[in-house]
């Protein structure tokens, strides 16, 4: 064989050798595509568990979890960046141990001893010392690492969770654990979803089995949880939380107030609450001050049953989970039943005195009322128990329980929130009595949830369509494509159009005149129905449930309002009284911020808002007789003769006979302060303000005897431009009871 000249045998050499170093790349690829397998698809389990028990150097490189949105674009939960301390002891040098555990446990406020026997077990790589610490924390670890050259201490990126409105939509969105896991609320019940795929880092001595801890061998980036866009609108949700903890303090609430906003035709939630509730930054810290008072003042066992106890109770979401009684509310379903069955037409009439006998058993109208004769319209409007009692005998038990069956309220609602109850609780036709007809047919005696009320109703007034309530409306994902988008169900129809638009004109008279007149706003129609309901589980037999349902537009409804406070302790208990103003003003700035454009009649006319004219510029006389124009009037400041500033400014509106303030000369902007409200009727309120300097805008009932003011849209004490008008709604606390 002839010699290979020297050059092509060094040439051969080094194919074969690029041969093997080659073969040897693509072995190493093969054994790390083959471990990434093994880690990622066979055995994923079994290294789950191995992770968690600190035996691996493979690190995960923990996903974040998808952002939960509101349907206008508000982030309601989005992800902290965060640190792991990990340490790998067997890279540490014998004499680094102790200082090192000293420093650590210091830094990270840890036990020193238990940090000490964790880096004195000399064979592991990797031991959890702390999770997920702040920037300032891991970068304290990082520099003593430097600093002292101590090895083997890991400072691993990582994911938390983070609310940033805090307390706001806490019942809806509830909170994760130490782990990221879903524990409550859309985070629960989406928790799959928002989980994202976690990363992971492979290190070559892992790999190989030689210690090459620097040396990344593979890497695979984490995918981010899919993102949710919820059909909860930020503005109404934010009015809904505000007017229900005005509610809840003012009415001294004991076991808390649920606020639902309904889209009828489509069973969207565009806001939904319970309150008090808490932040799910810090779920476990009670957010009411008393109860967290009470706790702490306990010691030991008791004190960590009652710490239990308060987290659980601010954690449940009562919309959702809570079963009651609906009370008077219930007569919509019972009424509609009847009209949609044909049992009862409008105009037919029924008898309320006395009392009214079923098999033996004598039942009264609220507060002894005798209502007399009165058509199915009044008989709502009066919330009159006798009449209704008649309505359900003549509907009979088979057809009551078809509809209630039909009306979705035996079961659960389906709406993508967790912990709703399965079944709610009812009597079947078989089961029940003549007794039962009669109690169930004005609302008690049956338990269902608030999200079954508000469905029903929404389905009372959209012309019959029971619809899917749900709180999600889009699911995508990290890359921003649509994975899914939750369309409007219909589940049944359950009554027909002209039932359902005789439904919306009598809910109508309820709140004009009727029991339901506290929900009266200028300029929109509204429909309603109070309801008090009494607490038979209770210890305290004066227990009740203030609600109050409102859907608006009447003559088309676009929205319904369901109101419930739970244990009110105030000068009244009645849902008319103290649920009804919430829902008005909830209604009032829903259809104000969709833009609904609002009709007054001739009466709401006389108060109407006015724009304000230009008037600087002008000499005072003159713009004086301006504003006279527009039924303004105009309080000079300063002594020159030409208004060279007016508040408020042209182009804004006031209510008719408000005054506005004109600077003349050097007279600068003046200031006040404004006043305490609440409790004072019209005249009062409207004096006081005057005193102020500032104008009234009276919203709900203000003219009529008894009203009072109850919230005020600018904070009392609070420092004003003098010109500047409060807005008040005034309600009549005298409404009476209609359990
Ligand atoms: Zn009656």
């Amino acid at each position: 064989m002839a010699k290979l000249p020297q050059a092509a045998q060094n040439n051969g050499m080094r194919i074969r050798t690029r041969l093997v170093a080659g073969l040897f790349v693509l072995l190493l690829a093969g054994v790390i595509v083959g471990r990434l397998y093994v880690l990622q698809i066979r055995d994923r389990d079994f290294y789950a568990w191995k992770a968690a028990g600190q035996q691996l150097r493979d690190s995960v490189v923990p996903a974040p979890r998808g952002q939960i949105l509101s349907a206008d674009g508000c982030v309601l939960a989005a992800n902290a960046t965060c640190w792991t301390i990990r340490a790998s002891p067997r890279e540490m040098t014998d004499e680094q141990v102790a200082p090192a555990a000293a420093a650590l446990a210091q830094i990270l406020e840890l036990d020193e001893s238990r940090v000490l026997e964790q880096l004195s077990d000399r064979h592991s790589n990797d031991k959890l010392l702390r999770r997920r610490v702040d920037k300032e924390t891991a970068d304290a670890v990082r520099s003593w690492c430097a600093e002292n050259e101590v090895g083997g201490v890991l400072i691993l990126q990582d994911t938390k969770r983070y609310y940033p409105e805090g307390d706001f939509a806490a019942s809806l969105l509830g909170f994760t654990n130490v782990d990221n896991a879903g524990m409550a609320g859309l985070e629960l019940k989406y928790n799959t979803a928002l989980t994202g795929q976690n990363g992971l880092v492979l290190t070559a001595k892992n790999a190989w089995g030689y210690d090459m801890p620097t040396h990344y061998a593979a890497y695979v980036p984490p995918v981010q949880g899919d993102t949710l866009t919820l059909t909860i609108d930020s503005n109404i949700q934010h009015y809904l939380e505000k007017y229900l903890t005005f509610a809840v303090q003012e009415h001294h609430v004991a076991a808390r107030a649920v606020g639902i906003v309904m889209e009828v035709d489509t069973g969207a939630i565009l806001a939904i609450s319970t309150k008090p509730d808490y932040d799910p930054n810090q779920p476990r810290v009670i957010q009411d001050p008393q109860i967290r008072a009470q706790v702490d003042a306990l010691t030991g066992e008791d004190r960590t049953a009652a710490l239990q106890l308060a987290q659980q109770t601010q954690w449940r979401n009562k919309a959702v989970s809570d079963l009651y009684e609906p009370g008077s509310v219930f007569k919509l379903i019972t009424c509609s039943a009847a009209l949609d069955a044909g049992a009862v037409a409008p105009g037919d009439t029924f008898y309320c005195g006395e009392s009214i006998n079923v098999a033996g058993t004598r039942f009264h109208c609220a507060n002894r009322r005798r209502h007399g004769t009165q058509d199915v319209a009044l008989a709502l409007k009066n919330s009159c128990n006798q009449s209704f009692i008649q309505i359900g005998q003549r509907l009979g038990k088979e057809r009551f329980f078809q509809y209630f069956e039909a009306f979705g309220l035996c079961g659960a609602t389906g709406i993508d929130l967790p912990a709703e109850p399965k079944k709610s609780e009812y009597y079947t036709a078989e089961r029940m009595g003549p007794v039962e007809l009669a109690s169930c047919a004005f609302g008690q005696s049956s338990k269902i949830t608030p999200i079954q009320v508000i469905t029903a109703v929404s389905c009372i007034v959209n012309g019959g369509h029971l619809m899917q309530p749900h709180i999600v409306a889009q699911i995508t994902d990290a890359q921003g494509h649509i994975k899914q988008k939750i369309e409007p169900t219909e589940k049944k129809r359950v009554i027909g159009e002209e039932t359902s638009s005789v439904m919306c004109s009598m809910m109508e008279g309820v709140v004009n005149g009727g029991s339901g007149k506290n929900a009266y706003v200028a300029g929109y129609r509204v429909g309603g129905k109070t309801g008090t309901s009494q607490k038979l589980d209770s210890e305290d037999e004066k227990a009740r449930i203030a609600s109050f349902v409102g859907v608006a537009p009447a003559d088309n409804p676009r929205i319904a309002v369901l109101i419930a406070l739970d244990e009110p302790h105030s000068f009244a208990t009645g849902g008319g009284a103290l649920a009804a103003p919430v829902a008005a003003q909830i209604i009032e700035d829903t259809l104000s911020y969709y833009g609904v454009p609002r009709q007054y009649t001739p009466e709401e006319q006389e108060t109407m808002e006015t724009s304000v004219p230009k008037v600087t510029e002008l000499g005072t006389q003159a713009a004086i007789e301006r504003l006279a124009q527009n039924g303004l009037g105009g309080k000079v400041q300063g002594n020159g003769d030409v208004v060279t500033a007016q508040f408020p400014q042209p182009g804004e509106t006031l209510p008719r006979g408000s005054t506005l303030l004109l600077y003349t000369g050097d007279a600068s902007q003046c200031l006040t302060q404004v006043p305490a409200l609440a409790g004072q009727n019209a005249a009062e309120a409207r004096a006081v303000l005057a005193s102020a300097g500032l104008n009234l805008r009276a919203e709900g009932a203000p003219d009529q005897p008894d009203t009072v003011a109850l919230f005020q849209n600018l904070e009392p004490g609070c420092t004003v431009p003098m010109g500047s008008t409060v807005k008040v709604r005034f309600y009549d606390p005298t409404v009476v009871d209609d359990e």
